[in-house]
């Protein structure tokens, strides 16, 4: 089992100085939706394992409609006020705060070409307890006035992942055992608890709050964590690792027709990849490529067998519309049994396909202001080894290189 570092959506004070800087660069860069993955444990029979050492992304079992359960407690802090209002009656707060968290989870099961849908969630439950994301109980709990040591200056927000790295493997006696590798047990959203300078406001609040920060991009964010995103460095994605300043909110407001609207195309096309649906006749196309050095010295020479650069930002742009399709993490691959290589491969899948459909690919490095430790914290889902695992085969053992940044980058032509 493993529990995944925290994830943490960070305020935008801390790039606020850079904030011009940030627009202006990311009109043109662009970055990577990236998926949480774990690796299996190799230690344990094949049955368990899954027989290979390949990186399998974090995701929750959507194959029994209503298995995904979901909580939220209703302790919100008094003084200061944990969740900014319009309704001010204690049970019109809790109405208008619930509502938010079902748009924020309706963002993400509106998206055409996924397989989580609304009725893979279970019914949202209300809970009174104050510490409902606490433990790893297999509740999949929301808590918007919990501290937690995780706390730290500047971080709004957090969401711990547990995912079982075999299959059989159970939380606790009373919740089902997992039945893949990446299998997500257990995501607990916590939002940080009000202090003097941090509130939050729900979207009818919001605009007599303007320093309040949005609580429905905080929350549809962190849910894409717990639905199994790592960060993207695309700026107007929803898993941007930074949260819109006070007053302001991400991409556009979801409504009955386009629930999905708060997210970007990058947040879209990753979720289609972590769920897609086997029905999907239009998001079928892929793209694959390398990024190699124009010298292999550029390469480090430890660990060995390093052939590419990692980690690249790779970014398919829609020549119709300018606009970023998608963008990925590339630099390695993996086939069965694993385990990764750094061989610089890049994938594209479940990018929408047509008769006049066409893409450029760009690749940059991660070199600010998103940078590779906001995407790749959990070193282990890519690579285990016995300095990680003791008695680690291996066979199936990789060490993660060093991190290329900065590089620059042309096409090859014809490659
Ligand atoms: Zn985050």
């Amino acid at each position: 089992m493993k529990i995944h570092s925290f994830r943490t959506l960070r305020a935008a004070v801390s790039i606020a100085m850079a904030g011009i800087f940030l627009l202006q660069v990311t009109a043109i860069s662009t970055g990577a939706y990236a998926l949480g993955s774990a690796v299996g444990d190799m230690r344990q029979t094949t049955s368990r394992s899954g027989g290979t050492s390949c990186p399998q992304f974090t995701r929750f079992d959507v194959s029994t409609p209503g298995t995904i359960n979901r909580q939220w407690s209703t302790s919100l802090g008094t003084n200061p006020v944990t969740i900014l209002t319009v309704n001010q009656t204690a049970a019109g707060r809790l109405i208008e705060v619930e509502n938010v968290i079902q748009q924020s989870l309706g963002a993400w099961t509106g998206v055409p070409g996924s397989s989580l849908k609304p009725a893979t969630l279970g019914t949202l439950q209300r809970t009174s307890s104050p510490t409902a994301c606490t433990s790893s109980d297999g509740l999949n709990s929301i808590c918007l006035n919990q501290n937690d040591t995780a706390f730290a200056i500047g971080v709004l927000a957090f969401t711990r992942v547990v995912s079982a790295d075999t299959a059989g493997e159970q939380l606790s006696a009373s919740t089902l055992p997992s039945t893949f590798v990446g299998q997500i047990l257990d995501a607990d959203v916590l939002l940080r608890p009000s202090d003097a300078v941090t509130k939050f406001a729900t979207p009818a609040a919001l605009a007599t709050n303007p320093n309040a920060y949005d609580l429905e991009s905080i929350l549809t964010h962190e849910l894409g964590h717990s639905f199994g995103f790592s960060h993207s460095a695309v700026w107007r994605a929803m898993m941007f690792p930074f949260a819109p300043p006070p007053g302001q909110f991400t991409g556009t407001r979801p409504g009955s027709q386009s629930p999905d609207a708060a997210l970007s195309d990058d947040d879209r096309t990753g979720l289609r990849v972590l769920y897609p649906d086997p029905n999907d006749t239009t998001h079928v196309g892929n793209i694959q490529g390398h990024i190699l050095p124009a010298s292999p010295l550029a390469l480090p020479s430890s660990p060995p067998g390093v052939t590419g650069i990692f980690p690249a930002q790779v970014v398919a742009v829609d020549n119709a519309t300018g606009a970023v399709a998608a963008a990925t993490m590339g630099g390695w691959s993996c086939s069965n049994p694993g385990p990764a290589q750094f061989d610089g491969s890049y994938t594209f899948e479940r990018l929408p396909v047509g008769a006049s459909q066409s893409y450029q690919v760009y690749a940059e490095p991660l070199d600010g202001p998103v940078t590779p430790g906001d995407v790749i914290y959990n070193p282990t889902g890519l690579c285990r080894n016995s300095a990680t695992d003791p008695g680690w085969p291996t066979q199936f053992a990789c060490t993660l290189p060093p991190f290329a940044t900065p590089f620059s980058a042309r096409v090859r032509p014809g490659s």
